[in-house]
């Protein structure tokens, strides 16, 4: 266990700080290492000093024994040399020199004898020797002759000279040895130097290392000291930790058990015997895991009553036993299991959000089955906003949601429904039949949405947009763009509830790219043109205006603005694109009135963006300035939905506009949202009632109806009509009939190039 938790991952910061470069085990090893190092380093030094002793008490020996005592024997020889020479000085009595002589000869043999002995093989002992010798010999010669004769006298004269000769070589001899004895006197001292410097050096050494030593362990045993204290907390831990550890044998048999499991135990209403009931269910498995896998431990997660538990599983190979190291982790997972679920859930709705969508989609696309992609939007959301109040329109949203997921789950019960923006909804549908479920649903959501008064009194409208996978994408990105594709092809096509892509749809979508960089080039380039189509007062059959409309030629063909318009309007090009319209037509506006049309009203259409921008009316005010055109010669068609959403800075600018006397007229009235009732609020001059009703008008019952109401209403609030789209004469007398002041049309003129108009209104001038 303690092992363990030594080794364990637990203790595993601390136990590599501050005990893997230096476990007990290694630190007593060292500290033996290092005594036994010590030990004989001692050892041998010992014996250095032991022989460094002896060499120097044997040259001492040497030095007191023998050479001294040779260079005294020496000395005292040449003090004998120098009686026995001074004997022969005594010329006179002869028994004197005889007498000293013969003592002096006595001292020398001794002394030569004694140096011999310390000296045997010295060649120049001998010499000394052979001179002793012949000394004897020749002053035995001068002792026993009796000086009488001259001849005699002159032969001792001779003798004695021959004797100081011997005895000066004899001093010389004796000098030579005393040289020879200093030098030996000499070496030997060097040789106790050097031994005695051997000695001091041995003794240094001894005493560095014995501090090195005393060094290493008195660290040695601090460390040690320290990692008892170490063991001995890691060996409490499992008793005072607050999480069970328990231990088992081989054979899953407790083997021990803290005091936090007992306290478990008791908490959830165990037995303390019943240990083996907190272990993991499948705590086999796990162990076999760990076994198979090579592996030392592994982590689960379970539930223990209403708590959730983490169970760490521990194998020690080296106590062949398994460690459990349980914590509870319920208020950890249920703070994760929120977080989770807020990440990947709709916060109102709760179902899964965009995040969710895009995790599951991608999943799907890489297992390469088929399936189909959908993507739902409420239509005219805005408007929904507006109509109801915050809450409302979240509780309509909700609602909604509640009832997308019923329908979706009834189609099919593995479809996957997602809330992935505020009016965004995607659905994953596990089918290769993707026509024939895509229709099934929409039917069963429409039909339920149709049914259904959301927050009680409101309706939503959707538009449905799908994609199969593979063949309408092969990966995430390219099947959500067709499936958004197909989603807005849907949203703005009046005749289909929903729309599934096709190869024509993205020919569609790619020509509108080609259009878009062409529209860029075509402004740059002043390719725009414009045209315009004459409107007729039918009480006066006069000309009282004429709207502006653009004409653009790419690659030969005239491109419809109904075509451009919207997607300038979706690229922003439109803020400069109809400026240049406004000014343009203005300019042209300016010279018509100055070739005498006064009254002649140029209506330029102006789009929902372009309204809105917070520089418009900067923008008119600049148009009249430079063109010198009076404001009342100006008229701005506007969509209804610029009134419907218009906040203060809208209806600010309209107020504004009306004070410059601009004329402001509704474009296209009837196809938006159908409610007069918000018209009187704005300073409104007309109302263009669209062609989608004045067409049929003359056939329909229910469109002349409708046309007859706009036009009854639009009479009430002053405001001035015109239909457009007249072809037909029985369409003029219709109108006239219900009292629609002006008419625009094919009927009366198409619209026309600008040379073509200056013709047009020539002509109509010279006839009325
Ligand atoms: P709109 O404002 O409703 O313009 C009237 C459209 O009806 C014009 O189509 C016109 O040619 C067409 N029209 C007029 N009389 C008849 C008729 O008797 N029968 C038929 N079938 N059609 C008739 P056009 O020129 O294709 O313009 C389409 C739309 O493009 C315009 O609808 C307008 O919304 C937009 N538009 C045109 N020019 C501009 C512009 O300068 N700025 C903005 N923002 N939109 C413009
Ligand atoms: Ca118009
Ligand atoms: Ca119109």
């Amino acid at each position: 266990m303690i092992v363990y938790l030594i080794r364990g991952t637990k203790c595993k910061g601390y136990w590599n700080k501050h005990m893997m470069e230096k476990p007990p085990g290694n630190l007593l090893t060292k500290t033996n290492t290092i005594l036994l190092l010590f030990l004989a380093v001692g050892l041998i030094i010992s014996v250095l000093v032991y022989r460094f002793v002896t060499q120097i008490e044997q040259a001492n020996t040497d030095l007191i024994k023998s050479h001294l005592n040779v260079y005294s024997e020496l000395e005292l020889y040449r003090s004998v040399l120098a009686n026995q020479e001074h004997s022969f000085r005594f010329d006179n009595n002869i028994t004197l020199s005889e007498q000293t002589f013969r003592q002096a000869n006595q001292t020398a043999t001794k002394l030569l004898d004694r140096l011999k002995g310390y000296y045997s093989q010295q060649p120049k002992l001998k010499t000394l020797d052979d001179n002793q010798a012949q000394l004897r010999e020749l002053a035995e010669l001068i002792f026993i002759s009796e000086p009488q004769s001259e001849n005699k006298l002159t032969k001792i004269a001779t003798v004695k000279n021959h004797i100081f000769q011997l005895i000066a070589q004899s001093k010389l001899v004796v000098s030579d040895l005393s040289r020879v004895i200093d030098k030996r006197i000499k070496t030997s001292n060097q040789g106790v130097k050097r031994q005695l410097d051997n000695l001091r050096t041995s003794i240094l050494v001894y005493g560095a290392f014995s501090l090195i030593v005393a060094f290493l362990i008195l660290r040695s045993f601090k460390l040690h000291v320290a990692s008892s204290r170490l063991s001995e907390r890691l060996a409490l831990f499992p008793h005072r930790s607050p999480n069970p550890i328990i231990s088992l044998n081989t054979k899953n048999q407790v083997t021990y058990s803290n005091p936090a499991t007992r306290r478990l135990l008791t908490k959830l209403n165990r037995s303390t015997e019943d240990t083996h009931t907190i272990f993991p269910a499948d705590i086999v498995s796990l162990q076999h895991s760990i076994t198979t896998k090579d592996k030392r431990f592994t982590t689960t997660k379970y539930d223990l009553n209403d708590c959730t538990f983490e169970c760490e599983l521990h194998w020690l190979p080296d106590q062949k036993q398994w460690d459990l190291h349980l914590s509870d982790i319920t208020a950890k997972q249920r703070a994760e299991d929120k977080l989770q679920f807020q990440a990947y859930h709709h916060p109102e709705t709760g179902l899964q959000n965009q995040y969710k969508f895009a995790e599951v989609m991608q999943d799907w696309v890489s297992q390469t089955q088929p399936f189909t992609h959908g993507q739902i939007e409420i239509r005219s959301f805005s408007r929904l906003l507006a109509d109801a109040n915050d809450n409302k329109s979240h509780q309509v949203v909700t609602e909604l949601a509640a009832l997308l997921d019923k329908a979706s789950h009834d189609t099919a019960s593995d479809m996957r429904l997602f809330h992935i923006g505020d009016k965004n909804f995607a659905i994953l549908i596990p089918d290769s039949d993707c026509q024939d479920t895509v229709k099934r649903l929409v039917e069963l959501i429409n039909t339920a949405v149709t049914k259904t008064q959301f927050s009680s009194q409101h309706t939503v409208e959707l538009d449905f947009g799908f994609a199969c996978y593979p063949m309408h994408g092969k990966d995430q990105e390219s099947l959500v763009r067709n499936t958004r594709i197909a989603l807005d092809a849907s949203a703005s096509s009046a005749h289909s509830d929903y729309m599934i892509f096709d190869d024509q749809l993205g020919a569609v979508i790619s020509r509108h790219n080609a259009l878009h960089t062409a529209m860029l080039a075509a402004f740059n380039n002043h390719d725009f043109q414009l045209h315009y189509q004459p409107q007729l007062a039918l009480n006066t059959n006069k000309i009282t205006g004429v709207e502006v409309l653009l004409r653009w030629l790419w690659e030969e063909q005239w491109i419809s603005p109904t075509e451009f318009i919207p997607l300038a309007e979706r690229s922003g090009l439109i803020l400069k694109l109809g400026n240049w319209v406004l000014n343009t037509a203005c300019l042209k506006a300016k010279q018509l009135i100055d070739m005498g049309y006064a009254d002649l009203v140029i209506a330029v259409n102006i789009s929902p963006k372009q309204f809105t921008a917070p520089t418009f009316v900067e923008q008119v005010k600049q148009a009249l300035r430079a063109s010198e055109l009076p404001a009342k010669n100006l008229e701005l068609e506007i969509t209804e939905g610029v009134l419907f959403n218009s906040d203060t800075a809208t209806t600010n600018a309209l107020h504004q506009l009306k004070q410059l006397g601009v004329k402001l007229a509704i474009d296209d009235f009837g196809t938006g949202y159908s409610s007069l009732s918000y018209l009187k609020d704005f300073p409104i001059d007309k109302l263009k009632i669209d062609q989608s009703f004045v067409r049929n008008m003359h056939n329909d019952k229910a469109d002349q109806s409708i046309v007859r109401s706009v036009i009854d209403l639009g009479n009430n609030l002053d405001l001035t009509l015109i239909a457009e789209g007249v072809e037909q004469q029985e369409q003029v007398d219709m109108l006239d009939k219900m009292g629609c002041a002006e008419i625009q049309g094919f009927w009366f003129s198409k619209p026309l190039s600008e040379h073509n108009l200056r013709d047009f209104l020539e002509q109509k001038r010279s006839v009325t």
